[in-house]
């Protein structure tokens, strides 16, 4: 079978669109070709690398007219590391971008086109925002390698520096890098399932500066252990915390289930707004918590509580958005279907001496329809699902039950749309959706809707 392109053609193309994870589409002759790295208005050459029965997959060689929102990406391993998308593109360009990629679904699949979209709401700094970093290591050659993982690929693109996380990361990744062959200690071998060193976990406490670092080991018995603990403790003095995760496994899982102190406390301790959380090596918590605060204030806008509302936090992780409607709400109820994140909610709500807010293991499609069952109502409802969206059985016992209000907080504005087409189907209004930039130079992009009763 010929298309209009072919396997290795060299062509040159204009890009008229970009995808969702930022590749730039070209059309040649109705074919779509789809270029990482470029950028809606440019004439670039391509090398084609792919071609399949309805799309194919080219490289970009060079730029023949750039767009006028091209930049020079500060990162030197953009884009082979995978790790950004959109570093290339400016950063007012970037959330013009994902607003117009909300707008589009909310058109199409909700089919909502007199719905407001609102401005993204970014970073005044969109650098170095991440509070967690998982760094696999590796070595070629005899040389020890760290960095993060090319797209889709278990290869290691080497680096001292990614931009998108603490510097206290950048600075225990290259501190193990160039000292962990003059400690003997080997790296992890995913394909022998030998070595020792398999990730380094970096996390940061924003407000209050304490830094954990998570050694995982395929060993328990670690010699070196004290030595490691010294160099990091000498090079990065705000460390509160360094633990061992144990994992003997021979899976691509990071962690293992069993964690040790190495050194100081197993938690660090950050706050959203004025509410404190105890982080553990394990426990989930939002990765960018400048803009944690902008997305919560948000849903806590939209949901407009007096104090006498009662309230349903739906995937509610370590129960973050729960314990900052609590303070406003009468009643708060929260539900998620990792035990070990309801533990960490209910001594959350300890540590913060609230006691309005009530918590529960278990899938919320099932759980949610219990608690009505019992005879409890509810004001209003914050969904934050996963990436699929809200499960059918929840957006039917809504339906069911005609909560006065629904705010929903959504990764993935794909599947927001979806569901947002169903509430409106089943007598919902959706009023307006607010998307917030939580990822500056990847494609992702997090949105808060308001949805009420007709
Ligand atoms: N609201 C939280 C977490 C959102 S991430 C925060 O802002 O931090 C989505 C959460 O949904 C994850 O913690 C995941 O474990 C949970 N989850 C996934 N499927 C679920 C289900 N069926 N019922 C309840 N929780 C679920």
């Amino acid at each position: 079978m010929s298309f209009a392109v072919n396997k290795n053609d060299k062509l040159q193309v204009c890009i008229e669109d970009v995808t969702h994870d930022g590749a730039g589409v070209a059309k040649v002759d109705g074919y779509p070709l789809f270029i990482p790295g470029t950028l809606p208005g440019e004439t670039v050459h391509v090398h084609v690398q792919k071609t399949l029965k309805n799309y194919g997959f080219a490289k970009l060689i060079d730029i023949v007219e750039p767009s006028n929102a091209r930049v020079t990406p500060p990162c030197h391993v953009f884009p082979t590391c995978g790790g950004c998308q959109m570093q290339h593109l400016s950063y007012e360009a970037q959330l013009l971008q994902k607003r117009k990629s909300v707008r589009n679904v909310i058109d199409r699949i909700a089919k909502l086109p007199h719905v407001p979209v609102h401005e993204v709401k970014g970073m005044d700094d969109p650098w170095r925002y991440r509070n967690k970093s998982q760094i696999p290591f590796d070595t070629v050659n005899d040389r020890v390698i760290t960095g993060f993982y090319k797209t889709r690929t278990h290869q290691i693109v080497d680096t001292d520096v990614c931009l998108n996380q603490t510097t206290e990361a950048d600075e225990v990744m290259t501190l193990l890098k160039y000292k962990l062959q003059q400690l003997g200690i080997e790296t992890y071998d995913e394909k022998t399932h030998k070595g020792m060193l398999r990730h380094v976990i970096i996390r940061k406490a924003r407000q209050t500066d304490q830094v954990m670092v998570v050694l995982v080991t395929r060993h328990k018995k670690f010699p070196q252990k004290q030595a490691v603990v010294d160099l990091i403790l000498q090079q990065v003095p705000n460390v509160t915390s360094i633990m061992q995760n144990i994992n003997t496994a021979n899976t691509n899982v990071i962690m293992g289930n069993e964690t040790v102190t190495l050194h100081g406390s197993d938690v660090i301790i950050d706050r959203i707004g004025d509410t404190e959380f105890e982080i553990s090596a394990r426990s989930f918590y939002q990765i960018n918590p400048v803009q944690t605060e902008v997305l919560y204030k948000q849903a806590l806008d939209y949901a407009n509580l007096t104090g006498n509302e009662t309230v349903i936090d739906a995937y509610c992780g370590i129960g973050t958005i729960s314990l900052f409607l609590a303070k406003q709400a009468k009643e708060v109820y929260g539900v998620e279907i990792v035990p070990q994140a309801i533990e960490d909610a209910k001594r959350n709500a300890q540590l913060n001496g609230i006691t309005n807010a009530h918590f529960e293991a278990g899938p919320a499609e099932e759980v949610i329809p219990k608690w009505y069952a019992t005879g409890k109502r509810f004001d209003v409802l914050v969904v934050d699902p996963p990436r699929k969206g809200c499960d059918e059985k929840l957006l039917e016992t809504i339906l069911k039950y005609k909560p006065e209000k629904v705010v929903y907080v959504s990764c993935n504005p794909g599947t927001l749309a979806r569901d947002l087409r169903v509430l409106e189907d089943g007598g919902y209004r959706t009023k307006e959706v607010q998307p917030v930039d939580m990822f500056p130079h990847s494609s992702h992009v997090e949105c808060v809707a308001l949805i009420e009763l007709k």
